[in-house]
């Protein structure tokens, strides 16, 4: 298999699904760029790939800053000379009912997951146009399908991902681009573990009210990412994957 070269952003959490997608990815033989806020976690991630063997470069990354963006790509581009793939998951979750949602709260999360999406697609297409070839996986969520009391901020921001993608996927389709989404239901990462850290039967209410009875897995999510940007999805785009368990079917 060729080697590809992929951005996956928000990857420095060792339960997250950026580092399960980076790992999987960096297993099938291409080459990882893991981006993150925390500099110290995202170095860890990629030292702990380039351990196994693997090709992994962490880079620093605030995906709210448009200057970050174009860092980010000309380093990339200058190491190794394409971008075939982004895998835009870096977010964050704050969920608060309508009364107690802050407008600090609002803008930071329309910031980190959605605005984050736009500044990372304007950045990587010009080089995925130049090359007629290229993949992008937007992480929305199944907030980003049904509305979920509490999650006014959070549902707008991945509604907006999932339509803002559908659009770019129809702009770029004759360039050989594909722009998908995934929709994770509830996996247990760090954000879960926060979401719920308040409400002690949390975890167990959550496994009872999936159809298939429990939480996801963050590979589960990274083969549905791989998939997508694999040569097997090369049909495939404007699509929304929905990988919950059955939550909304
Ligand atoms: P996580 O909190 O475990 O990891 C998110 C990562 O994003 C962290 O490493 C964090 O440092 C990074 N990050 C936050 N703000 C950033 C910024 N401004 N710039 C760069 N990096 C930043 O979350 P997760 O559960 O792995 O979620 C990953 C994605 O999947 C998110 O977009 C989330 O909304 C989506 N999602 C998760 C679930 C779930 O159940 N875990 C469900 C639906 C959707």
């Amino acid at each position: 298999m060729t080697q590809k070269t992929i951005i996956v952003t928000g990857a420095a959490s060792e339960a997250g699904l950026g580092f399960a997608t980076a790992r999987m990815l960096a297993r099938e033989g291409h080459a990882i760029y893991l981006t993150d806020l925390d500099s110290d976690a995202v170095e860890a991630r990629a030292s702990e790939l380039r351990g196994e063997g693997l090709t992994a470069t962490a880079m620093v990354q605030d995906v709210t800053d448009a200057a970050a963006w174009t860092e980010l790509v000309d380093t990339v581009k200058k190491d190794t000379g394409r971008i075939d793939g982004l895998v835009n998951n870096a977010g964050i979750a704050v969920l608060r009912y309508m009364a107690d949602l802050e407008e600090a709260s609002w803008d930071k999360q329309i910031d980190v997951n959605l605005k984050s999406v736009y500044l990372g697609c304007r950045a990587v297409l010009p080089v995925m146009e130049a090359q007629e070839a290229g993949a992008i996986v937007n992480l929305s969520s199944v907030a980003g399908l049904v509305g979920i009391a509490g999650t006014a901020a959070y549902a707008a921001s991945k509604g907006g991902v999932r339509l803002m993608s559908k659009s770019i996927a129809l702009e770029v389709a004759a360039k050989g681009i594909r722009v998908n989404t995934v929709h994770p239901g509830v996996i247990w990462t760090d954000m879960q573990k926060v979401a719920i850290a308040d409400n002690p039967d949390g975890y167990d209410a959550i496994n009872a009210a999936i159809p298939m009875k429990h939480m996801g897995e963050p590979d589960d999510i990274a083969h549905t990412i791989a998939f997508l940007l694999s040569d097997g999805a090369k049909y495939i785009t404007g699509a929304e994957f929905v990988v919950d368990g059955g939550l909304t079917a």
